[in-house]
């Protein structure tokens, strides 16, 4: 379009913008990307990779433990939170600068500013310049959010603190029960750190399935976290150099630090939405079509801040959709249907496809299986924890519609698995497959025994 400066802006340089602009650019439009904070986004600077590399880290103390029944002697080494944080820090960067050079290569203008839409083509940066565009893309990502105002609300933290703390918490407390708060409570744990977490419902990760949260919650506490449910946190108050977090029983837990991860929000704070009419949901994000249009004909909208189903992969998927459709001339949708994911906690939790309860209520007949056992590296290393694994099959078509697996590298195993139960595999295929021995994922493949079957009709 001549008439516009550019052809395409995209405001946020994180998964799904980068990968949109690419693509775009890839397929000859003029594309400006404007990012107010690093290029690479929630992801790459304060989300998966930087918690991962914790993760990883958070492991090495049981790894040294369990190593002493495989005949391992010697003193326990010593963690250094500054050594792990600066190294984590180098990554970030190299992957930023990896980013930029990308967006460079497919010559894609950055601009590091932020960007506010002004009217429907045309943006305007903080320093007051204006960019005309033909079309918008908004892929703003989502912030944390930090609840109700409570009194000592301004001491705590949220995940993009955590990741940078000058010193690893003696103590820490942490509300929520979602991904970020499981992942964080044993990424600290396992860091040696005293962990509370507080969750105001019966069990944590709501959504998913209740064997699941059953297990991971005992294996949480058998690892020294402090599950507290039932309960919110009403106030922080400082105390010296500590905290005193009350909770809604009465009751009140010391801890250096405080942290809030309590589900986050789209990105849409004065980002002018009101200025083109842009609509959206109850839940906050922007409301789009299949093809990520919003309610603009020229404004579209990738990745968590459209809140559908806030992952790295899927926002990546989102924004490469959108290039095919509006500048590759093949419009795609994106499949938000059985999405393979993990929680990184420890143990580690993989999951695809349905709930138990989900299953029940969309099919007739529903086969589970399940099975839980101490793999053998825990039984030499002399560690209590467990396995679990489920399958649920539609007992009409023997299709596998769930796959849950809480164990060592479950995030690997279900992405493999992924693939399996996206391609309509039955439990006959997972029985035809030969097992892999001896391996913790062989269960998957050796279950015969029918835990329980419903048949809603024989309920009714
Ligand atoms: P983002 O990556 O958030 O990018 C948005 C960008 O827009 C940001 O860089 C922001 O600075 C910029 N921006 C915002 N407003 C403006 C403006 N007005 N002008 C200019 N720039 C602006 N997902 C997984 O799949 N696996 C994981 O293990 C995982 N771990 C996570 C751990 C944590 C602690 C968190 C917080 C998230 C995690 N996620 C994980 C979720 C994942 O990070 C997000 O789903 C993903 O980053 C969303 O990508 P996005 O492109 O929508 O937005
Ligand atoms: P989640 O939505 O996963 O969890 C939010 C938690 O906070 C829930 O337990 C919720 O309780 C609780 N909560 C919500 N509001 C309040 C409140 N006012 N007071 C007390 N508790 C409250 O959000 P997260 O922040 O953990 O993570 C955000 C998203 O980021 C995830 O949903 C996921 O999409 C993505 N992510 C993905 C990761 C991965 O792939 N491994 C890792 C980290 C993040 P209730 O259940 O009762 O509503």
């Amino acid at each position: 379009m001549a008439g516009y400066d550019v052809d395409l802006f995209v405001i946020g340089a994180g998964s799904g913008g980068v990968r949109a602009a690419r693509i775009a650019s890839s397929y000859g439009a003029r594309v400006t990307i404007a990012e107010e904070f690093r290029v690479g986004g929630t992801c790459v600077i304060r989300g998966c990779v930087p918690k991962k590399l914790l993760v990883y880290a958070s492991r090495y103390a049981h790894e040294f433990e369990d190593a002493v029944g495989f005949g391992w002697t010697g003193p326990m080494p010593t963690f250094s939170w500054s050594t792990l944080i600066a190294n984590k820090d180098r990554e970030i960067a190299r992957l930023e600068a990896a980013y930029t050079s990308t967006l460079d290569r497919f010559k894609v203008e950055i601009v590091k500013s932020r960007a506010v839409i002004e009217d429907t083509h045309t943006v305007r940066l903080a320093d007051g310049t204006r960019v005309t565009t033909d079309n918008i893309l908004i892929a703003t990502g989502g912030w944390p959010h930090m609840g109700p105002k409570i009194p000592g609300l301004e001491h705590v933290i949220s995940s993009n603190e955590a990741l940078d703390l000058p010193e690893l918490p003696k103590r820490i407390v942490i509300q929520g029960g979602g991904y970020i708060a499981v992942e964080f409570a044993c990424i600290f744990a396992g860091l040696g750190s005293e962990v509370t977490l507080v969750y105001r419902g019966e069990n944590i990760l709501r959504g998913f399935d209740d064997d699941v949260r059953e297990h991971l919650r005992n294996e949480m506490r058998k690892r020294g976290i402090t599950v507290t449910c039932g309960q919110t946190v009403t106030a922080v108050e400082k105390s010296g150099n500590d905290y005193v977090t009350r909770l809604s029983d009465g009751s009140a837990v010391g801890a250096d630090k405080v942290m809030f991860a309590i589900g986050r929000r789209p990105n849409t704070m004065g980002l002018g939405c009101e200025n083109v009419g842009l609509k959206c949901h109850e839940h906050g994000g922007i409301e789009v079509d299949a093809y990520s249009r919003t309610t603009v004909p020229n404004i579209y909208a990738v990745g968590d801040v459209t809140n559908r189903v806030n992952l790295t992969p899927v926002a990546i998927r989102e924004g490469h959709a959108f290039a095919d459709t509006v500048y590759g001339g093949k419009p795609t949708r994106v499949d938000h249907s059985d999405v393979p994911t993990a929680v990184f906690s420890e143990p580690e939790l993989g999951v695809i496809g349905l709930t138990e309860a989900q299953a029940r209520d969309q099919y007739k007949i529903v086969d589970v299986y399940k099975t839980s056992f101490r793999s053998m590296k825990m039984v030499v290393a002399g560690r209590d924890t467990r396995c679990f694994m489920k399958l649920l099959v539609d007992g009409s078509t023997d299709r596998v519609v769930g796959c849950h697996i809480v164990g060592p590298e479950a995030g690997e195993m279900i992405q493999i698995v992924g693939v399996a139960v996206k391609m309509g595999a039955t439990k006959a295929d997972f029985d035809a497959t030969m097992a892999v021995h001896p391996t913790v994922a062989e269960e998957l493949v050796t279950m015969r025994e029918k835990s329980h079957s419903y048949g809603r009709q024989a309920a009714e």
